[in-house]
């Protein structure tokens, strides 16, 4: 017998990667793959550590703007989260051979942002500032055409010129509850708001939120795996922590667990955001059966079939 404590894990599903991010780092290591190194990426593909380091020890290297790429033939990759306008026609400029990893549902609205602006709207953005998604997105438009909000106090506080003529947009990886209160408010000032059929926030934040509110009031903590610059990890960690988890952390790596912080706990939730790896849950839930008796149950509340094509460059590289 053990004379460990027992510590029931409950593992949220899903969790981890989503297609996006999936896809992104599918390109790089393609590009990498049939062209060789270097291949320069704008900016961390995804927002994990783990996986921006494993792709540099490969030969990607990664810079945050096209300037401090040198005049080359390799290949340039923008991120997942999109990027603005002004970065393709500066690569194009260059004559630089770039491939956009920016995830479908991040293009799909910077389309519906364009359309709106096309009919005349002015465009409001739900989202966090300086985030690089709402950078790609307000980069899709003239300055001016969008204005950001992110609480509803900026709802109170906006002064559009034409409070007829307005649509939303949203980041893909909101809080779904913060989100609805921001559209609620919005649709309560501005009734005539053209709005996107349901929002904009992606399958992937949707279902790993839900997964965490199953598991967050049962277990005395949470961990989320994920890193801190990683907007849909934060969400998780908010969820847990709002759905009665008394205990709710962000976590990159095993390493940093604080073992005071988890004492004499029974049960724990643990999850992952949708650009952290599976192999960084794994290394937690080892960390773990070092100081408990562990069991592992997975609480799943959604399956994800989804998957993206590849950009045209690659796809035979795929196949081969
Ligand atoms: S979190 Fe959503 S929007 Fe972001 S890369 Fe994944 S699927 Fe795309």
């Amino acid at each position: 017998m053990s004379d460990l404590a027992p510590l029931k894990i409950e593992l949220c599903a899903p969790r981890g990667f989503c297609a996006g991010v999936d896809r992104a780092i599918q390109i790089v290591e393609l590009a990498l793959e049939r062209f060789g190194p270097p291949v320069y990426v704008r900016h961390e593909i995804v927002h994990n550590k783990f996986v921006v380091d494993s792709l540099r020890a490969k030969g990607a290297v990664f810079v945050e703007e096209l300037s401090e790429v040198p005049d080359t033939d390799a290949p340039v990759v923008f991120s997942a989260h999109g990027v603005a306008k002004a970065v393709p026609a500066e690569a194009a400029s260059r004559n630089m051979f770039y491939l956009d990893a920016t995830c479908p549902l991040v293009s799909k609205v910077h389309k519906e942002a364009q359309l709106h602006f096309k009919r005349g709207r002015e465009v409001i953005l739900i989202g966090h500032a300086g985030h690089p998604e709402v950078v790609g997105t307000m980069g899709q438009l003239p300055e001016g055409a969008i204005t950001l909000v992110e609480t509803v106090e900026d709802v109170a506080n906006l002064k559009p010129e034409n409070p007829d003529n307005l649509a939303w947009v949203s980041q893909t990886t909101l809080s779904v509850d913060d989100t609805r209160a921001i559209v609620a408010a919005l649709s309560d000032r501005f009734p005539a708001i053209a709005s996107p059929h349901k929002d904009d926030i992606c399958y992937a934040t949707t279902n790993r939120q839900e997964a965490v509110k199953a598991v967050a009031p049962n277990v005395d903590a949470m961990i989320v795996v994920g890193a801190p610059n990683s907007s849909n990890s934060q969400r998780l960690r908010e969820v847990a922590e709002r759905a009665g988890c008394p205990r709710a952390v962000l976590l990159q790596r095993a390493g940093e667990i604080d073992w005071s912080a988890f004492e004499g706990i029974r049960s724990l939730g643990i999850t992952a955001g949708a650009s952290a790896p599976e192999t960084l849950v794994e290394e937690i839930i080892a960390a773990f059966a070092e100081h408990y008796e562990v069991t592992v149950e997975t609480v799943r509340t959604a399956d994800e079939t989804i998957a993206f094509n590849l950009p045209r460059e690659l796809r035979t590289a795929a196949a081969e």
